[in-house]
């Protein structure tokens, strides 16, 4: 049965279920699996034939052994990737010569969130019903996990979901995506605030749950080590289908939080031969910075055309750290301290040499814009803002195997950047047809974390 360690090697071990209710470590890091499964090439050979759900099962079961029976397991994975609008779940699409798309945005909310947290509501739920407890999720969005989240829990019998956003400042899309799901258990807050606000009031709620009663707060943010997990299965999925074990593929990731470039590093320490991992940011550049630069660094938040990428501190990068410095909890522990004292702190040398197969680059608004156009204009495909920018970044890094850019997102959602692009939006795939005619629901609340525990309060 797997076991999971804090990178920062002052919690005490947990499995599954354990990591699962958790969202970070008593001593402030993340979990992390003990050790990894390894799959030989023979191995490899035969998950290539498999289709989607079948694969996540074979990848997966490793970490989750233990919890539930192998069978259960087996239908829940069917039944989460079957809600995906697409037979491939993740198409692979070819861009040119080197370039190919892994299209993750065929999932109920059309971003790549859906693949982790629709698989995360249902395990979330499960363990609750074990254990007879109901949950209370609260989470903060800035659009994209908002929905997801919403959509992964709606189905939970042993949730509520109390999801905040920026009042007036998601897309249209993104806030319907969130406010025309009618669930009684799902409630949308609209706070008088900034987005910096809304995650400012879901961690005080963290800090004291007091207001809850015997209720248990769950963290849905990509830190839950289910999300990462979830993550590793397409990347072992496009690899597959392009060659490998019997040659090596490359990767290209639009980062925020690093959860996603996460786990593209696990599938190659667990048996994928991966050539280049490619980072991209937009102007919100911390983590190019740090990987060129082997520092860690704070910088103000400034908005971008792809809004799911606006980010300060890319938590999961702290995961990579620790494995890439060979497991060093002590290295991560110290950094990390002066990190959060001076808000500025020195990669160690040895983990900066570990990640010799990593790149990244950082694309600004006006290059996302000309990098749609460019696209549309050779291939006449329309890419959204986050995988234009992934693409742009690939474009520096090409060597001799197979670029795989992550598509996260589709491009209706984030018609601001495709229009500027000079193209018609597009349209909503068939399933969201009526979005803008569906009636919502959702509740204006003042900045203020009284208000809001009293909104959630009474509605548990
Ligand atoms: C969340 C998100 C990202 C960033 O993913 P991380 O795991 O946070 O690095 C990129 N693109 C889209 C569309 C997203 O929703």
């Amino acid at each position: 049965m797997m076991r999971y360690v804090s990178t920062r090697g002052q919690s005490e071990a947990l499995d599954f279920e354990g990591v699962l209710l958790r969202g970070l470590a008593p001593d402030g890091g993340l979990y992390v699996p003990e050790t990894l499964p390894k799959f030989s090439a023979e191995q490899l050979h035969s998950m290539a034939k498999l289709p989607y759900a079948e694969l996540a099962l074979e990848v997966t079961w490793p970490f989750v052994e233990g919890f539930m029976p192998k069978d259960e397991y087996a239908a829940l994975i069917k039944e989460t990737y079957a809600e995906f609008h697409h037979p491939a779940v993740a198409p692979l699409k070819q861009l040119d010569g080197k370039l190919w798309l892994l299209e993750q945005f065929h999932g109920p909310t059309l971003a790549f969130k859906d693949f982790a947290l629709q698989l995360l509501g249902r395990l979330l739920n499960l363990a609750l019903a074990r254990k007879g407890e109901r949950g209370v999720v609260m989470g903060a969005t800035s659009g994209d996990t908002g929905s997801a989240a919403i959509e992964g829990c709606r189905h939970g019998d042993q949730l509520d979901v109390f999801i905040l956003h920026p009042h007036e400042r998601v897309s249209e899309v993104q806030r319907r995506q969130m406010t025309t799901v009618t669930d009684p258990n799902v409630f949308n807050i609209a706070l008088q605030g900034d987005f910096d606000d809304c995650q400012a009031l879901v961690k005080a709620s963290f800090g004291d749950q007091s207001f809850l009663g015997d209720r248990r707060l769950i963290a849905v943010n990509s830190i839950n080590w289910a999300r990462v997990m979830a993550q590793i299965v397409y990347f072992f999925y496009a690899g597959l289908r392009l060659g490998a074990p019997d040659r090596s593929v490359s990767f290209c990731v639009p980062s925020a939080n690093f959860g996603h470039m996460f786990a593209g590093y696990l599938a190659s320490q667990m048996g994928l031969p991966v050539d280049r991992f490619v980072v991209a940011t937009n102007h919100n550049d911390a983590l190019d910075r740090s990987i060129k630069g082997g520092v860690l660094e704070r910088q103000p938040l400034k908005p971008s055309l792809s809004p799911s990428m606006d980010i300060v501190v890319s938590s999961n990068f702290e995961r990579l750290l620790y494995a890439l410095g060979g497991n060093d909890a002590q290295a991560i522990h110290t950094m990390m301290s002066t990190f959060a004292e001076q808000g500025e702190a020195q990669i160690p040398e040895k983990i900066m040499q570990a990640a010799s197969n990593l790149y990244s680059g950082a694309v600004s608004d006006d290059e996302t814009v000309a990098t749609i156009k460019r696209w549309h204009a050779s291939t006449g495909e329309v890419l959204d803002p986050h995988t234009a920018i992934g693409v742009r970044v690939a474009e520096n890094y090409l060597g001799d195997s197979p670029m795989i850019c992550m598509a996260t997102a589709h491009p209706a959602k984030f018609a601001e950047a495709v229009v500027a692009a000079g193209l018609e939006p597009s349209a909503l795939p068939a399933t969201m047809q009526d979005l803008m005619q569906r009636e919502e629901r959702y509740e204006v609340l003042p900045n203020d974390l009284a208000q809001v525990q009293r909104y959630v309060a009474d509605r548990i």
